[in-house]
């Protein structure tokens, strides 16, 4: 049994704090055979990472007292083997990308719970905003939420101006952890939204308390369990499209090597229908001049 955490603090840290918490947490990490992708800068911590429950345990005391933390809100589920290959920590400006370094949450603004958000769902006056992107959108989001069909985050700023939402509206906003809220609270006070409130925990948590509610689908998740579901356990249905890196459950055989490999849809009405990126390449080779032997092609593939 692996647990997965996932996991975000802001604190203001120096570059030399950054750098001294990276080799601190890569020698960590290794001694107790810790998985995952941190992402640490001058705001913060970020993070998931996967392990055994116990040395979890043990990493995640070691980080409440190495970083002082208050009241960390670790988020964790549960898989049968680990979502990532390696355990890698990277430097950022930002450790979500808004695009907006100097907008730093100061402490919690405007959480409410899960049984807040759900009483909130159910009165229905609320506008429910979803601040993540279209392929997390596409596969599952609460009941009657809107969002902007965004690809990245740092679009949220000029989406949310061009978005027509009364400045006096109330407005109830998620995503999957709660760190990108944190910061798009302080953009929507920026813009003049005074009514907002945003899911503390985001769907990870929401889930934990009401399965099968308010929350429709699969929640999209970063790693190789791809998304999860009501019960958040790893998807069954979900696997990455070769090409784009979306959710997709569509399996195609390979229009040059007949392998089974998945497209998703936006990628197939671009017309690809190769299995891996790699076979794609040669199929688009192939269309000039030099379509590789299918012998070849299956020596790629190992069969
Ligand atoms: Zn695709
Ligand atoms: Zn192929």
């Amino acid at each position: 049994m692996i647990q997965i955490c996932a996991f975000y603090y802001f604190k203001p840290l120096t570059a030399q704090e950054v750098a001294q918490l990276k080799l601190e947490l890569e020698q960590m990490a290794e001694a107790q055979s810790v998985r995952g992708l941190v992402l640490i800068g001058r705001e913060g911590i970020n993070f998931t990472i996967s392990g055994p429950p116990t040395t979890l345990e043990i990493f995640k005391s070691w980080l409440t007292t190495r970083m002082n933390l208050k009241n960390p809100e670790f988020k964790d589920s549960f898989a049968e083997k680990h979502p990532f290959h390696v355990f890698r920590v990277k430097i950022k400006k930002e450790i979500v990308t808004l695009g907006k370094p100097d907008l730093v949450p100061q402490g919690p603004c405007n959480h409410i719970s899960p049984e807040e958000w759900h009483q909130k769902l159910l009165a229905g006056e609320a506008v429910v905003l979803d601040t993540r992107n279209d392929y997390e959108v596409e596969i599952g989001k609460f009941k009657d939420a809107i969002d902007f069909d965004i690809k990245e985050f740092h679009e949220f700023p000029k989406k949310l101006e061009e978005s027509g939402i009364a400045k006096e509206r109330e407005v109830l906003i998620y995503c999957t952890g709660g760190i990108r809220c944190e910061k798009a609270m302080l953009e929507m006070k920026n813009q003049g939204y005074e009514r907002v409130y945003q899911l503390d925990g985001g769907i990870l948590n929401y889930l934990k308390e009401y399965p099968r509610q308010g929350f429709e689908g699969e929640c999209f998740v970063f790693d190789y369990r791809v998304a999860v579901t009501q019960d958040l356990k790893p998807t069954e249905q979900y696997k990455l499209c070769a090409h784009c890196g979306q959710p997709s459950t569509t399996e195609v055989s390979c229009s040059l090597c007949t392998q089974p490999g998945i497209v998703c849809h936006h990628c197939q009405t671009q017309g690809i229908t190769a299995c891996s990126k790699n076979c794609a390449n040669h199929a688009r080779l192939g269309s000039n001049s030099r379509r590789p032997h299918l012998a070849e092609a299956r020596k790629r593939h190992r069969i």
